[in-house]
């Protein structure tokens, strides 16, 4: 069998390798076992599965690999922040975020090499698309994380609580590599995250939205930006063919979806980039305050990350205090994010997978480990 016939164990979730495991003629029980082996003692030399069969694990050896992305480079910030760029198997790179609070610590997950959409604030869509991640692409940047944070003594004792599909690319245009991806970050076997703290970003497919809802239970953010569609159309292109009205309509679809298990209320956070003089005066406040009036929404507040070219600047302290305290008092519970990892462009918006400004990976702190093995 040839190398590239390999089925990739972390491309699966529990269902998928069941599945596979069956149609090996194997019992579909050890599905658990690996999963386990995977995700909660972080080994992926399959011989190290010592509870799973002799004969499973040489059937394994012979039909499916563990290859995850190679550790190109890695960055911690002043402020505890770490990044990495992963590199893929085919050279391309993509770009993880580790973002410690006081209590989260908050893993930002890349979806796609690039992306499509074009967002015009957006240094990732400035790239243009490349391709989709693999499953295992997006569920091994957990994976390579949580082992990478174990390994220094500057961030041991640093835990992934939280996962956010913010990075780069747009989730639900990866929609098949995503789902499983998102599965095995809920599933008690794997990382066990409940879904509460798992977030997809969306800039507002709504195909996607809808199946989303109904296939899968996670948080669920939209990239807004603008209170109007002649905005909107402007810094979010997709808002052409998924206007505003329909964008809040397949939210509206999302909070209504059953939750029978813990009778949750559903929101939906809005993300929205402060843009001096754009989207950030006080009657756009106010139109924002209208069109999310009795919807169950939080807004975040971004701070543009600035790159070069975008022609944009940041909001003034005053303009985004104007702007919260307008929403916050028409009833719209509003956070102001602060920024996160400046020095190494690790915040939002500045993940370009982009090795060629090698000035700027200045703080290096941790060693490529996992690049060679499991190949
Ligand atoms: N494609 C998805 C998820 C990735 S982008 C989406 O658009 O939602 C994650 C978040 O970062 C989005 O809210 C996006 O609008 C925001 N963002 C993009 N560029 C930014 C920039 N330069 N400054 C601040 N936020 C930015
Ligand atoms: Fe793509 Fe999101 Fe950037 Fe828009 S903001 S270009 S959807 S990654």
């Amino acid at each position: 069998m040839s190398d590239t016939a390999l089925v990739n164990l972390f491309d699966m979730d529990r269902q998928g390798l069941a599945d596979f495991l069956v149609s090996q003629g194997e019992k579909p029980f050890r599905a658990k076992q690996i999963l386990k082996w995977l995700y909660q003692h972080n080994v992926r030399d399959i011989n190290a599965m010592t509870d799973v069969s002799k004969a499973t694990r040489s059937l394994l050896l012979e039909r499916t690999t563990t290859v995850l992305p190679g550790v190109q480079e890695a960055q911690l910030s002043k402020d505890g922040t770490a990044k990495w760029l992963f590199e893929l198997h085919d050279g391309n790179c993509i770009e993880t975020v580790y973002i410690p609070e006081a209590d989260r610590g908050t893993l930002c997950v890349s979806s796609q090499v690039g992306c499509a959409l074009d967002c015009s604030f957006c240094s990732t869509g400035r790239q243009g698309f490349n391709r989709n991640l693999s499953a295992s692409e997006i569920i091994g940047q957990v994976w390579l994380a949580t082992n990478l944070l174990a390994l220094e003594p500057a961030t041991r004792d640093q835990r992934i609580t939280n996962i956010v599909m913010m990075g780069m690319g747009e989730p639900l245009l990866n929609y098949r590599q995503l789902v499983p991806a998102l599965d095995l970050m809920m599933d008690d076997l794997a990382y066990g995250l409940s879904k509460r703290r798992v977030t997809v970003s969306t800039s507002g497919v709504i195909p996607a939205m809808d199946k989303l809802t109904a296939d899968v239970d996670i948080s669920l953010a939209v990239s807004l930006h603008a209170p109007n569609d002649a905005l909107r159309d402007e810094l979010v292109p997709i808002n052409r063919k998924y206007p505003i009205k329909e964008l809040m309509d397949a939210c509206w679809r999302y909070v209504e979806g059953e939750d029978a298990a813990s009778q949750r209320k559903k929101h939906v956070l809005f993300e929205y980039v402060m843009l001096s003089g754009v989207n950030d005066q006080p009657e756009q406040a106010h139109e924002l305050a209208e069109l999310l009036r009795g919807f169950p929404a939080k807004v975040n507040l971004i701070p543009f990350n600035p790159f070069e070219l975008s022609g944009y600047k940041r909001s003034s302290r005053n303009a985004v205090e104007r702007f919260a305290r307008i929403l916050n008092d028409a009833g719209i519970l509003t956070f102001k994010r602060t920024t996160r990892g400046d020095d190494i462009d690790a915040a939002c918006g500045q993940l370009a997978g982009d090795i060629d400004d090698r000035s700027k990976r200045h703080v290096k702190f941790m060693e490529p480990r996992f690049g060679e093995q499991g190949r």
